[in-house]
């Protein structure tokens, strides 16, 4: 028996990093997982995972998020996993990458909930997974910038939803890792000079001395998903190794 037999997963950003480890955990957990991504070439290598069918979807596009969300019977489970992160301060930020931000991280979970949620309602219930960050409301992560407003917004959508929905079995959850150890980490890591040194100074900070994994976050998200978690609603669930204590 898996904990998420029978259950419908939607996710995005499944192609790589947090996003990929959890498609792959949904699907052996008994979902039935549609696993999504902007990057068509890098998620065909979910191509094949029993439980797990890929389409192509940019969240930030209102076609084709209605184009998917039309094609489902019915829905149990969103989770809005697709995010950017911009390095800098507000003296670094320009317009057009505060705009980019708060689209990406924050515009394409009100398109991908308002779009849902219907769906969830006419099946009596539902899970939605918001990808937050510790780097948000709950600490000011230095050189986090946008990102850290973008992703304090995620627990604001997150926890009005909650409100709203929690009488008609819809759940909303936001979850906020620390630094997980993913490709885009490390495209940041070689961003800022080399990369084993950088790395150094990123553990150093990490009261466990060490970087989060995607399966330890997947595994939060599978909890999330599952009904194990039925009496949680509108909560940050921070999971990042002491980084906010
Ligand atoms: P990543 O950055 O390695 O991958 C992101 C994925 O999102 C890529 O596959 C990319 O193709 C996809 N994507 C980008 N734009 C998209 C769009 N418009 N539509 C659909 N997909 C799109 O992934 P990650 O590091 O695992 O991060 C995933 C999420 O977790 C992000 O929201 C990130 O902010 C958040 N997060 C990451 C960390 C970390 O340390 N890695 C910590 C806290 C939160």
């Amino acid at each position: 028996m898996g904990r998420l037999d029978g259950k419908v997963v939607v996710l995005s950003a499944a192609a790589q990093g947090i996003g990929k480890s959890t498609a792959l955990a949904f699907a052996r957990e008994g979902a039935q997982v549609i696993a999504t991504d902007i990057n068509g070439e890098k998620l065909k290598e979910l191509d094949g995972t029993p439980g797990i069918e890929t389409r192509v979807v940019d969240v930030t596009k209102q076609a084709d998020i209605e184009a998917l969300v039309s094609s489902l019977d019915k829905l149990d489970v969103l989770f809005n996993c697709a995010g950017f992160v911009h390095h800098g301060t507000i003296l670094d930020c320009k317009e057009e990458e505060w705009d980019f931000a708060f689209n990406l991280n924050v515009k394409s979970m009100f398109l991908m909930c308002k779009a849902v949620i219907p769906k969830m309602q006419a099946g009596g219930g539902g899970s939605i997974i918001n990808m937050s960050s510790v780097a948000s409301s709950i600490k000011g992560a230095p050189v986090r910038f946008v990102y850290g407003a973008t992703k304090a917004a995620v627990i604001g959508l997150t926890k009005s939803i909650a409100a709203d929905f929690a009488a008609q079995g819809i759940r909303c959850n936001a979850i906020c890792p620390g630094t997980v150890d993913t490709p885009s980490l490390r495209d940041r890591l070689r961003a800022l000079g080399d990369e084993e040194e950088v790395l150094k100074t990123f553990v150093a900070r990490q009261k466990m001395g060490r970087l989060g994994t995607a399966e330890e976050i997947a595994a939060l998200c599978v909890y999330l998903a599952s009904d194990e978690s039925c009496y949680t609603t509108g909560t940050e669930c921070v999971i990042d190794g002491g980084w906010s204590v």
